[in-house]
């Protein structure tokens, strides 16, 4: 028996009352019959609802059993589940997704799910959850959360709706019955990531501001990206499917490419600069580097490319090492190349048993011009001289500027000295020639000459530095012989140079030693014979050699330092000498004291002077500061600054040894001097030179033109004083009246008397 236990019952309930009936119809008992069979049949049905218990207990089983399975699989699933109510709470949740958010269920359950969306997503989530129930079709989600560890995943958010009274939980809920969400998690963090990876990967590649090409192992361009568009040109399909042959610049050689490849081949990497053409054809070089990149089997699959224009870059380099290299000016290689190259031309000059020379060129006067006639004049002049100094020489000479007005010219590759010194020679002859011919600018005719040196390696000099160095001293022989010739170097010169600098030393050693003693020579009133004051003449009391005179000793202390020193102390020793005689009454005295160029140039000489007359309690007034004209032409703007500012301290200033200089009228009259002083030189033959008497009249008519005063010097005879009183120079100085003594020699008449003490016996 089967079927349906209602029915079963029903059946049963219906033949019993229909016994029960017939019994009742028959009034008569029941027969035995009836009995039995009605007690078979109830133990039919015993047995037949025992079987029917088994079976429901059997299905009661199995349904246990695939509830369990089913909860097994719910709960174990590889996908976490969560059923969450029209709110986001969360209702029920599953183990898959207590592992994945690392939460207990406790700690999951019966809380909103928008706690665990992580803070940047809660936008989206919050619009799409409710998008959820109103179209249901949109149904994933890509969300990340945060789970326990504080970390981030990633979740492929699938919800799907369900009715609520498949998930049932309390009688509650049951009435409430909305629809639920039935969502399933996926952990999808690594597919994220990789996916992420690749876009970036192509947004690097894209955005990149370096060219990259891709080629295949056949040398077939796969991918290029917009950095290579915009340097090389080519759209992308313009190269895809070619070889990268399409960007040769035809500038190298195969074998430089061979070299390229074989390297890569056996590093896996190639970096270098390479110039390659545009499709517009310019040529442009780049920095690149190619990459091969191998397959799981180890073949190569691919070639990366990635590059960068550098033209820019390579142009500015070489502007840099231009400018490094070469004299901006002239375009002449500068000290530095120079010296580059004059030590490899020395390097294999000596290697092959050759000879080569320096030459050293100096413009002579060269300052006068810049001063006188602005930089800009001195500068177009510079570019001139080049000009011509490169037209005298040949291809493989190296003329270059060696600073200002200095020149330095390489000559190479002689057979053997003869020669060289010969050819040199040639050379310097045709420079002093070029130079004859004035030079043209816009601004005026400019003559200029120029002063030349000559070293010849290996017998002046072995090194780059002791060529230079021998030559520029053949060119300061040059200077000294009058400028406009050239030298060669020789042995002696180096001995002169040698005691020059060993009289620097000595000079430096006596400052110390306090061996410079300062004598003194009046100047005389020629009409009144009276002294009107004294010119303050360095000595140097030598423990050798005894007095020596400034001429031995001055133009060396002028080389150095010294002479800063050297000057002070004779400025000081004179000031305090005149304040003596003041002193003694002798008011009306004054002093002249030499100054030379480096003293006049030095920055602080206004405070030196203005404390030593402070000290010394000394009026400006008595002190005359002569600078000879030369001096005052070859430094003649700032010159004229630091006159003014002697000047405006009260002192006064004397242009010493005129006539010897090149102070034009024109100069004259911008230089601020009170007083001229014919250069001895001209009194010396005055009455017997014809010519020196025109240049003392001249002298005294400028003079007098410009009501400056005026005094002659190295005065000796009477005669010269006649000649002198005759053409109105009222004021001389010379060993007629006496010679430079020392302070306590010095016999100051007073003033109604008359120097007849003075005057040689
Ligand atoms: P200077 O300034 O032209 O000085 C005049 C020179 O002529 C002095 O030579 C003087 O002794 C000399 N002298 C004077 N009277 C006669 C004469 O009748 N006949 C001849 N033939 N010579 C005469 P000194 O003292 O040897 O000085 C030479 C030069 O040295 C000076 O020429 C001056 O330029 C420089 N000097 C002298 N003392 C100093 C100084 O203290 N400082 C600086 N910076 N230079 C000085
Ligand atoms: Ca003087
Ligand atoms: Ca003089």
């Amino acid at each position: 028996m089967s079927g349906n236990p209602d029915r079963l019952k029903r059946d049963l309930r219906l033949r019993a009352e229909q016994i029960i009936q017939s019994q009742a119809d028959d009034s008569s008992s029941l027969s035995t019959n009836d009995v039995y069979t009605l007690v078979h049949d109830l133990n039919v049905h015993q047995i037949e609802l025992e079987l029917q218990n088994e079976e429901l207990k059997q299905a009661h089983n199995e349904l246990q059993e695939s509830q369990n399975r089913f909860y097994q699989l719910f709960e174990l699933a590889p996908v976490g589940y969560l059923c969450l109510d029209q709110n986001g709470l969360i209702l029920q949740s599953n183990k898959t997704i207590q592992q994945l958010l690392g939460y207990t269920t406790p700690e999951i359950n019966g809380k909103y799910f928008v706690n665990f969306v992580y803070p940047d997503d809660l936008s989206i989530y919050s619009a799409r959850f409710k998008a959820f129930f109103s179209h249901p079709e949109n149904k994933t989600l890509e969300l990340r959360l945060t789970i326990k560890a504080n970390e981030c995943i990633v979740v492929e958010f699938k919800a799907r709706l369900v009715d609520s009274k498949l998930f049932k939980f309390s009688a509650t809920e049951a009435q409430n019955s909305n629809n639920r969400l039935l969502v399933n998690v996926v952990d999808v963090s690594q597919r994220y990531r990789a996916e992420q990876e690749l876009q970036l990967a192509a947004k690097v590649f894209e955005t990149s501001e370096e060219g990259i090409l891709i080629v295949d192992a056949f040398s077939k361009i796969l991918k290029v990206n917009a950095s290579f568009t915009a340097i090389a040109g080519y759209q992308a399909q313009d190269v895809i499917g070619k070889t990268p042959a399409i960007l040769k610049s035809g500038r190298h050689d195969e074998h430089y490419f061979q070299s390229m490849w074989s390297r890569i081949h056996r590093h896996g990497s190639w970096q270098g600069e390479i110039w390659n053409k545009r499709k517009n054809g310019d040529l442009y070089v780049e920095w690149l580097s190619i990459t091969s990149i191998k397959d799981r089997y180890g073949r190569i699959s691919h070639y990366i490319g990635i590059f960068t224009d550098i033209t820019v870059r390579k142009k500015n380099e070489e502007q840099i090492e231009k400018l490094a290299h070469y004299d901006p000016l002239t375009d002449l290689p500068n000290r530095i190349l120079l010296n580059d190259r004059l030590k490899q031309a020395i390097i294999q000059t000596n290697r092959h048993h050759r000879y080569l020379t320096v030459m050293f060129l100096d413009m002579d006067r060269f300052k006068l011009i810049n001063d006188t006639m602005g930089h800009f004049v001195g500068d177009l002049l510079l570019q001139e001289v080049a000009k011509r100094l490169l037209s005298c020489g040949r291809e493989s000479d190296t003329v270059a500027r060696f600073g200002g007005d200095e020149f330095i010219i390489v000559l190479i590759d002689f057979d053997d000295e003869s020669l060289a010194l010969t050819h040199s020679k040639e050379i310097a002859s045709k420079i002093l020639k070029a130079f004859s011919t004035p030079f043209e600018l816009d601004e005026g005719s400019f003559s200029s000459s120029t002063s030349i040196g000559i070293a010849v390696f290996p017998k002046h000099g072995q090194t780059v530095t002791e060529l230079v160095k021998n030559a520029d001293t053949a060119m300061y022989h040059a200077k000294s012989s009058g400028r406009n010739n050239y030298q060669m170097y020789t042995d002696t010169m180096h001995d002169e140079n040698f005691k020059r600098s060993q009289m620097i030393h000595d000079i430096q050693l006596a400052a110390h030693l306090q061996q410079f003693t300062v004598f003194y020579q009046p100047k005389i009133n020629l009409i009144t014979n009276e002294i009107t004051g004294l010119e303050a003449l360095v000595r140097w009391k030598h423990p050798q050699y005894g007095l020596v005179l400034p001429d031995e000793f001055i133009s060396s202390a002028e080389e150095s330092k010294a002479i800063l020193e050297l000057g002070a102390y004779i400025l000081k020793t004179a000031c305090q000498q005149l304040k003596h005689w003041h002193q003694q009454g002798h008011h009306s005295l004054t002093i002249s004291v030499n100054l030379s160029t480096r003293q006049l140039l030095q920055n602080n000489l206004t405070d030196i002077i203005s404390n030593i007359l402070s000290n010394t309690g000394l009026d400006p007034k008595f002190l005359e500061l002569e600078i000879t004209e030369s001096v005052m032409m070859e430094n003649i703007t700032d010159a004229i600054g630091i006159l003014k500012s002697l000047i405006s301290m009260g002192c006064t200033i004397t242009l010493d040894d005129f006539g010897t200089g090149y102070a034009s009228l024109t100069y004259l009259k911008r230089l601020p001097v009170h007083c001229l002083k014919i250069d001895r030189s001209f009194i010396y033959d005055l009455t017997t030179e014809p010519d020196d008497n025109i240049i003392v009249d001249s002298i005294l008519s400028i003079a007098n033109h410009m009501q400056l005063k005026v005094i002659a010097e190295g005065v000796e005879t009477e005669q010269q004083v006649n000649y002198l009183k005759n053409k109105g120079c009222y004021i001389g100085q010379g060993h007629y009246f006496s010679p430079p003594l020392p302070a306590r020699q010095i016999v100051i008449p007073a003033r109604d008397q008359e120097v007849t003490s003075l005057k040689p016996a």
